[in-house]
């Protein structure tokens, strides 16, 4: 349960279990074909670029700015306190082109820009997401897709995997603390530790 997690930075839990969690990342993107959730403030930013983002979108993608998102909904774990989701068009988010690229991140590239200028938080983080004001692995939207860590082999925990997508979201102080806690973590968890037994993935003993 999130409120029995010890460890808090920049005023969000962490479930250890993103430390041991093994994840390996080689589809081609089926984590945005179920479109995601955004924070209003985000939502109303990406509508804000719509002159931008038109000229990118393909045949397979929808002009009519009306239909990007659903209705609003509450929700505590997006800043604001309000969810929106973007739309399924094509099987696809409204957002993602025929090629398979967020046009999102396309338009920041296109600019020089951070690549995740215009990216919503939820995409960035995913298969991490804040849940119950927890940063935890998304295992139920992983297990519903078909190619999303199919590879049993997978030797990094999904910390490895997503180093980069952490340290944008807790800043360096923030991910300096995260890595810290991680060393403790593995440490407490070791085999020749009384009463644990978590593997920990290879490679990743403190
Ligand atoms: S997170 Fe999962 S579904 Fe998304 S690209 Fe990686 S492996 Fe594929
Ligand atoms: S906004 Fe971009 S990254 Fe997020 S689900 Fe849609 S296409 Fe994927």
């Amino acid at each position: 349960m999130p409120e029995n997690f010890v460890k808090e930075i920049n005023g969000i839990k962490i479930d250890p279990i993103i430390f041991t969690f093994r994840f390996g990342c080689k589809c081609t993107g089926e984590c945005c074909h179920f479109g995601v959730y955004t924070d209003l403030k985000e939502s109303e930013k990406i509508l804000n670029l719509k002159e931008r983002l038109i000229p990118l979108m393909d045949e397979t993608q929808c002009k009519d700015t009306s239909k990007w998102f659903e209705p609003a909904e509450e929700d505590e774990d997006f800043d604001s306190g309000v969810a929106v989701g973007t739309e399924v068009i094509n099987d696809k988010c409204t957002f993602l082109d025929k090629d398979g690229l967020c046009i999102l991140q396309k338009l920041a590239m296109n600019e020089n820009s951070y690549k995740w200028k215009y990216k919503p938080l939820y995409c960035i983080l995913f298969p991490l997401v804040i849940f119950k004001g927890a940063l935890t692995v998304d295992d139920e939207h992983i297990e519903r897709l078909k190619t999303c860590n199919i590879n049993p082999q997978a030797e990094t925990s999904v910390f490895e995997a997503c180093r980069e997508e952490l340290l944008h979201f807790f800043g360096e102080r923030g991910f300096a603390e995260l890595e810290e806690y991680r060393k403790e973590y593995l440490y407490s968890q070791r085999a020749d530790k009384p009463g644990h037994s978590i593997g920990v993935p290879s490679g990743e003993a403190a």
